[in-house]
């Protein structure tokens, strides 16, 4: 793990200071082309004009405005271009600033909503385990990451865990993919009855897992029977799209895929391409109403809600895809960048898997390919991989080490979706290059 502290007594980190299309340039000259857009952010690559000119165009006229005294034209524009593209029921947009919030937004307006209705025994939250919803306390809270989790315990609230979607590590030899879905959504409806129905709020999931096991993607109709699940005991389904969302799989919103609607569902990172801080969470007609016809508000809220310049950040953010038919690209160059990969490492003996959708592609390392065992998280592999791609002027967003003991060190890409079939090959090429390095420097070659 890398420090984050600034006016760190020894500086690890080179100084980033100029970004061009798909690279980010050093003070020193090196550019590093950014194949994990960041941690799955930077969608336009850095130096979008468009967007650098409509923040520039918003600072100079109205920065900011505190949304207990106005709303502004970029949130509400942009409010009204995320909902009419949104799965069917999604009327309502809360923005914030970023991802966990969205997720604390999420937990909030679930509970509120059950409030609301005179369901106040509903108080339980049920997540994944290998997933990841943020940092801040709640979304901490319901995340599956053992390892994130451990030092925060008793400070928690309490949340329950089922198996996740995860083909490559938990579908049992000979099972077919129909039986694995129905056995993840019968773990989901056992939960629900140990727990009470009466007392469950939410099931919180990833539409395709992003951090913690590395572009994971559900299998055939997984979430439809998770739906059906939640529907029967009125339990609401939170999608986090955080990651996944805005484009990244090739559509806006990842669920489109899977042919369902989440009750609440979560966004950021691409949604401003990390030129605006900014998230939001999608909320359900029939959430808005219960919520604004009862009390009259949702009893929550942040300072920097709607932002002005983030608000129009974004929205120019979404035109430009849009109107550059940029989930084209996602589609063929994911395709593109997931076969390159499979035909480097085919043979490979230390690569387990390749996997994603669209520009969200995961690779995962094992020590040994026929029983899936994961290298000793000592090793730290991971790590080796992000700074012999650094030096190789490649930048991945390497992850793992054994969370819960269940999953190996992985490598996620997420390049921008401006990248061309060129930029692919040079990705898959210095990336290539750059595990044969870690594996040296593991001393496992
Ligand atoms: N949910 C998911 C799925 C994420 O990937 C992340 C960030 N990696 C978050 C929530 C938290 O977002 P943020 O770091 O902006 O708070």
């Amino acid at each position: 793990m890398t420090t984050v502290f600034h006016r760190a007594p020894k500086r690890t980190l080179p100084v980033a200071v100029a970004g061009d299309g798909i690279e980010i340039i050093d003070s020193t000259g090196k550019r590093y082309i950014d194949a994990s857009g960041g941690a799955a952010v930077s969608c336009l690559g850095h130096s979008n004009q468009r967007v650098i000119d409509a923040i520039k165009r918003q600072a100079q006229q109205l920065a900011y405005a505190h949304t207990s005294f106005f709303t502004t034209q970029p949130a509400e524009e942009l409010a009204d271009w995320l909902v009419e593209r949104a799965p069917q029921g999604l009327e309502h947009v809360y923005f914030v600033s970023g991802g966990s919030e969205a997720v604390e937004a999420a937990l909030k307006l679930a509970r509120q909503y059950f409030v609301e209705k005179g369901e106040s025994e509903r108080r339980h939250f049920i997540a994944r385990r290998q997933s990841y919803h943020g940092n801040t306390l709640g979304a901490l809270a319901i995340g599956g990451n053992a390892w994130r989790r451990e030092p925060f315990l008793p400070m928690l609230i309490e949340a329950h865990h089922v198996s996740p979607c995860y083909a490559y590590r938990e579908q049992r030899e000979g099972e077919s993919d129909d039986a694995f879905m129905q056995r993840l959504a019968d773990e989901l409806e056992s939960k629900i009855l140990e727990l009470g129905p009466q007392t469950v709020a939410a099931f919180v999931a990833e539409t395709v897992v992003g951090a913690t096991a590395g572009a994971v993607p559900p299998v055939g109709d997984y979430f439809r029977k998770i739906r059906a699940v939640c529907d029967k005991y009125g339990v609401l389904l939170i999608l986090d799209e955080i990651m996944s969302g805005m484009g990244r799989t090739g559509y806006l919103y990842a669920c489109e895929e899977e042919g369902i609607a989440p009750d609440l569902l979560t966004i950021a990172k691409g949604l401003g391409a990390g030129y605006q801080p900014i998230g939001a969470t999608l909320v359900s007609g029939k959430i808005y109403d219960t919520i604004v016809g009862g009390s009259g508000f949702f009893q929550h809220g942040h300072t920097y809600i709607g932002h002005a310049t983030a608000c129009a950040a974004a929205l120019e953010v979404q035109h430009v895809i849009a109107e550059e038919h940029l989930l084209d690209n996602v589609k063929a160059r994911g395709e593109q960048l997931r076969a390159r990969l499979r035909e480097h490492y085919a043979q490979h003996e230390f690569i387990g898997d390749v996997r994603g959708r669209g520009l969200f592609v995961g690779v995962e390392l094992v020590q040994d390919r026929a029983t899936k065992t994961s290298f000793d998280s000592k090793l730290a592999l991971n790590a080796a991989i992000k700074r012999e791609a650094m030096q190789r002027g490649l930048m991945v967003y390497p992850m793992g080490g054994t969370v819960d003991g269940a999953t190996g060190d992985h490598v996620l890409l997420a390049p921008p979706f401006i990248c061309t079939a060129g930029d692919i090959d040079n990705i898959v090429n210095r990336l290539t290059d750059a595990i044969e390095g870690a594996l040296r420097a593991a001393g496992v070659r």
